[in-house]
């Protein structure tokens, strides 16, 4: 969803201020039936020049092999294995389209639109920074990578902040064993379709990473332009969209401005029972309103995230007793949402304080556009690198420690976490620094801004070669 929801906003925009025709093509990974009905929920294209294919689900469980538990192999085989359902959509359309754009697990289709003679774009739906290691990794040296992963040094990246091995990418450690050798070759191969396309929408603006757009600028190994066109976030700068009915939204409108804690964990992160039995405590403890959109817990022992809940998306319900009976507790101060909740409408509330999160690069841009300050929790994907700017550089989150794989982190901490961003006096200076950034962002999508700039060269460029 973190990447089918910002391309929709893509899309939106392409249609509304540039007067394009755009079809999504979304490749499936499961027929469940809340997986479909999620997705059916999120796609609503507002225009008919807005048309969203859906391809057929695709089975590659046999494919994987001892790569069953990779994320990335996973959806990688997925798109490849819909490429040609793709191929013969675009054939079949009346009109050969311009431009192909892809994101990040689309990039093996750019092969086919060179052979359309289309343009070739990749939407990058995480920050530049991460498009920077992403883009660096087929040069960066093998001693130097092997210096990361096995002794945990930092990773350089030309022009950037290096990346500290306690924040690195879960795909980029996998090289350590022989066998995800192959995710590491992945990660490569898409790192070098990302680098020759003929431009990069990222879904950042120039004020908020101006060192690491100027990196991808000065350092030649991208053959295309960049174009920051963010925050494509829903909802972000069109106040006239249709206000949606669900039982939260409707609570939070009785509760006092920036009362409620929201915790929610990204459309695939999942947690261990340990983990959210103190998860429900620490919520309690902290004596605060609270929204919490819950997940069955993975099951592996030991294992404290899991990003399978997508294709295990059907058993929602098994927190034995203790989830009702911590709801039968709290439910004076607040909501537990199984599965998923409205998150954009969320935090645009003005009855939410601030945002629990893992961290994905689209949550994080909610929050900020909408003013929220953060707890960082992150658990996969690049989502460290993403806590590190976030506490570290922009100031606008605390981090929980204990993140790691295995460890659990204590009701007392969530306490204690919780307290510090929604009672205590560093909140409010955090606050400052978040609705500095919300106005950041505001200005970058402005008709004066540099991401509507940006919008604008890639659809004259478009249309140049239309
Ligand atoms: N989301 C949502 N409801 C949920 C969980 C997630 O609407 O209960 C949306 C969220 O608003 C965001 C996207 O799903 O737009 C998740 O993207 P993100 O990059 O934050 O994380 P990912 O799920 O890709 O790890």
């Amino acid at each position: 969803m973190g990447h089918l929801i910002p391309m929709l906003e893509l899309g939106e925009c392409l249609v509304s201020r540039h007067g394009f025709n755009v079809t999504i093509f979304f490749a499936t990974v499961t027929s469940s039936t809340t997986h479909s009905q999620i997705i059916q929920q999120t796609i609503n294209p507002k225009s008919n020049a807005l048309n969203v294919v859906v391809l057929p689900p695709i089975d590659v469980s046999s494919k994987l092999g001892a790569l069953n538990s990779e994320l990335l192999a996973h959806i990688m085989f997925i798109m490849e294995e819909s490429l040609p359902f793709l191929r013969s959509s675009i054939l079949s359309m009346k009109v050969r389209p311009t431009a192909l754009i892809v994101d990040t697990f689309g990039t093996n289709a750019l092969a086919m639109a060179r052979d359309f003679n289309m343009l070739r774009y990749v939407f990058f739906t995480c920050s530049a920074w991460t498009l920077a290691l992403c883009v660096y990794l087929p040069t960066i040296d093998n001693e130097l990578l092997s210096r990361h992963v096995k002794h945990h040094e930092p990773l350089p990246i030309p022009g950037c902040k290096p990346v500290r091995f306690e924040d690195t990418m879960g795909s980029l450690i996998l090289v350590k064993d022989d066998e995800p050798m192959m995710v590491h070759q992945m990660l490569v191969k898409m790192a070098m379709n990302i680098g020759d396309a003929d431009g990069i929408l990222v879904n950042t603006w120039q004020d908020l990473e101006p060192m690491a757009l100027e990196s991808l600028l000065r350092v030649g190994i991208i053959r295309g332009r960049i174009y920051p066109v963010g925050p494509l976030v829903r909802g972000f700068n069109n106040p006239s969209r249709t206000k949606k009915e669900h039982q939260v939204l409707s609570w939070l409108d009785q509760q006092p401005a920036g009362s409620v804690i929201f915790a929610s964990f990204g459309s695939g992160g999942t947690m261990s029972e340990a983990q959210m039995e103190e998860i429900a405590f620490g919520l309690e403890l902290s004596e605060q309103r609270f929204i919490w959109v819950v997940r069955s817990p993975c099951k592996e022992e030991n294992d404290t995230v899991t990003h399978g809940s997508y294709f295990d998306v059907e058993n929602e319900k098994n927190m034995d007793g203790s989830l009702e009976k911590f709801m039968s507790r709290t439910y004076k101060l607040g909501h537990v949402v199984p599965m998923w909740a409205p998150q954009a409408e969320i935090l645009e509330h003005s009855s939410v304080g601030a945002f629990m999160t893992h961290c994905g690069w689209n949550s994080t841009l909610e929050a900020i556009t909408n003013g929220v300050l953060m707890i960082a929790w992150p658990l996969y994907a690049e989502q460290k690198m993403n806590a590190a700017t976030l506490t570290e550089e922009l100031g606008v989150a605390i981090r929980v420690k204990g993140e790691n794989k295995g460890d659990v982190v204590g009701r007392k901490e969530i306490q204690r976490l919780i307290r510090r961003v929604m009672v205590e006096e560093e909140g409010s200076c955090m606050k400052d620094k978040v609705k500095e950034l919300e106005r950041s962002a505001k200005m970058a999508l402005s008709e004066a801004g540099s991401s509507f700039d940006s919008l604008h060269q890639l659809a004259c460029h478009c249309k140049a070669h239309m």
